[in-house]
């Protein structure tokens, strides 16, 4: 649905179920979705909150944070749109290839579902699920094995639901509302609706690992004293991009840190009372993989969350990511594996330890604890990111240089005195990469190969985001190489189960846009037949960026500084 046309509902959708029923919460979603205002967005939030009970507020909150259950919480639903589609089609009786178009013309499950289900009803029933249900079916669906149970499930769950309440449902199982709310202006609503600031409500989100628990306890006045609670992820902090060193001069204090950028997997090590737990970039927990690690981790002299990166080595040095490569993907690791292919755990950041949360500490203080938790020794499995200081950006290029010939991507360079800012990308951190242009991108739709590709979905159209702020994925490019066959045969796996729609009997297929893939190019052209107004000419993958979600990708603003890069 357009803006437009959103607003002129929103005027006319009457707000009048029952708070803690999920049509109240679809309606008030409706209005969100209708403004572009981040103010008037927490406006909306806040009174809808205000009315809850606790149990509910602790479900809406998660709800419009578009979390199924509390971030630190390790269930999931697994239901993705090709079963959604089917139950839809089930419910209201409309045929899937009636459906399929709509997919394209609306691109949004829950859109499709919503008109699905205003079509196929001559009058629409009584709204009768509440969040509490709601709630209850994500559980069961979390512990329910097997597509066909699944969909036993959500057959009973949609069946005489208003179009609304199907709409919502969808777009909670898919887990994106897609109404321009993040996590962070959930928090912001919160802050305001019950008068607290916005720095202790994010804090206690972080600590908690719930969205929910934060607004019941902001409502309460019970922020102070919260506790770490370990083993759920916190978001990452991220860097951004330097032109040059120029840019690098101008942005640091006068001294900063210079650091290697290690090409391996961003982790987050939890250890307390011996037991570990290292999470990825999009909070998965991959402790399984990496059993070697689990050791170090577990004998720190204290409890500890660090942040750093796990590459793949040969004693003290660090070789290509392509060398972890041979052990992603694996379900479990053989100690053959571990011998052929070892890994370390190179620490960089400190976040909690001994009973502090030092997030709000400068870095410098950070390391200075880091320093004192591990373990000499630049071979040694969990090791310590060299962190030099310096105050003369000239000298970055000799040290960008001794990097690359380390084996390392490039350079990082951190302000000292900085804390560290969970899933923001700020310029407290900066990062100097290859000369080589790479584009982060969402594949949007996929294709069969030729050859001996033909039985694989092995050609990928992409696309950015239009800006940080605006999730539309603009088509830029589409390529053809640049994945090993094992990767394209699970990728073809994955593509199948997630096709949003097909043509030319499968041949081609639009998918949900999650796959992230790093790709280079020779250059960008300016072009009438993509929307975003460019193409990128000779695009080839570099690799899976199964680290990252589809909101970390490039945005158009990327595409044209790279054109105007290389105008100069
Ligand atoms: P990119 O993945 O290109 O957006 O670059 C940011 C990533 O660099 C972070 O998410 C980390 O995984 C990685 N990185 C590598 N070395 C460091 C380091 N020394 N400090 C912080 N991040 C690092």
């Amino acid at each position: 649905m357009g803006r437009a046309k959103r607003e002129a509902d929103a005027g006319t959708t009457p707000t009048n179920a029952a708070p803690g029923t999920l049509e109240g919460f679809a309606q008030v979603a409706e209005r969100v979705a209708a403004t572009t205002k981040k103010l008037e967005k927490a406006a909306l939030l806040g009174a809808y909150f205000d009315d809850l009970s606790d149990e509910d507020l602790a479900l809406g909150a998660r709800y419009f944070a578009g979390q199924q259950f509390a971030q630190h919480d390790a269930r999931t639903t697994n239901v993705g749109a090709g079963l959604l589609r089917d139950v839809v089609s089930e419910v209201t009786g409309l045929e899937v290839e009636n459906l399929r178009p709509r997919y394209v013309r609306l691109g949004d499950s829950g859109e499709v579902a919503y008109e699905a289900f205003a079509e196929a009803r001559r009058e629409t029933p009584a709204p009768r699920h509440t969040l509490a249900g709601t709630q209850s079916l994500m559980r069961i669906l979390s512990e329910t094995r097997g597509t066909k149970n699944k969909k036993a499930l959500l057959v009973g769950a949609l069946a005489g639901a208003t179009p609304l309440e199907a709409k919502y449902l969808v777009k909670l199982l898919v887990g994106d509302l897609r109404i321009g709310l993040k996590e962070g202006l959930v928090e912001d609503a919160v802050a305001r609706a019950f008068g607290r600031g916005l720095a202790s409500v994010a804090r206690v989100n972080m600590l908690t690992g719930d969205i929910g628990e934060t607004a019941v306890r902001a409502r309460r006045g019970d922020l102070e004293g919260v506790r770490m609670r370990l083993f759920h992820p916190i978001k990452f902090m991220l860097a951004t991009a330097a032109a040059d060193l120029a840019d690098i001069a101008r942005q640091m204090p006068e001294e900063f840190y210079v650091e290697d950028k290690f090409d391996g997997i961003r982790a987050q090590a939890h250890a307390e009372g011996g037991r570990v737990a290292l999470y990825t970039r999009t909070l998965d927990e991959v402790t399984h993989r990496f059993p070697e690690l689990v050791a170090p981790l577990a004998t720190l002299p204290s409890d500890a969350v660090i942040d750093g990166e796990i590459v793949p080595v040969r004693g003290a040095a660090i070789l290509p990511f392509a060398e972890l490569q041979k052990r992603l993907g694996r379900k479990t690791v053989s100690d053959e594996l571990r011998a052929a292919s070892p890994v370390a755990f190179v620490a960089y950041d400190l976040l909690y330890s001994g009973g502090r949360v030092l997030v709000e500490e400068p870095l410098e203080e950070r390391r200075r604890v880091l320093e004192g938790i591990i373990p000499e020794g630049p071979s040694a499995t969990l090791r310590l990111s060299e962190a030099k200081r310096m105050s003369e950006a000239s000298g970055l290029d000799a040290e960008f240089d001794a990097a690359r010939a380390r084996g390392n991507e490039g350079l990082m360079i951190k302000d000292p005195r900085s804390s560290y800012k969970p899933g923001k990308r700020g310029r407290d951190w900066l990062k100097l990469k290859r000369a080589l242009a790479t584009l982060d991108v969402v594949v949007t739709s996929v294709e069969v190969g030729h050859g001996k590709r033909r039985h694989l979905l092995s050609d990928y159209t992409f696309a950015v985001r239009r800006s940080e702020e605006d999730p539309e994925l603009l088509n830029i490019g589409k390529a053809y190489s640049g994945l090993t066959d094992a990767e394209l045969a699970e990728l073809t796996g994955w593509f199948r189960a997630h096709t949003v729609e097909e043509f030319a009997h499968g041949r081609v297929r639009v998918v949900e846009p999650k796959i992230v893939l790093e790709v280079t190019f020779d250059r960008v052209q300016e072009s009438k037949r993509h929307k975003g107004g460019y193409a990128l000419r000779f695009p080839r993958i570099l690799r899976l960026r199964d680290d990252k979600t589809a909101d970390e990708i490039d945005t158009l603003e990327a595409v044209r500084r790279l054109v105007e890069e290389s105008n100069q």
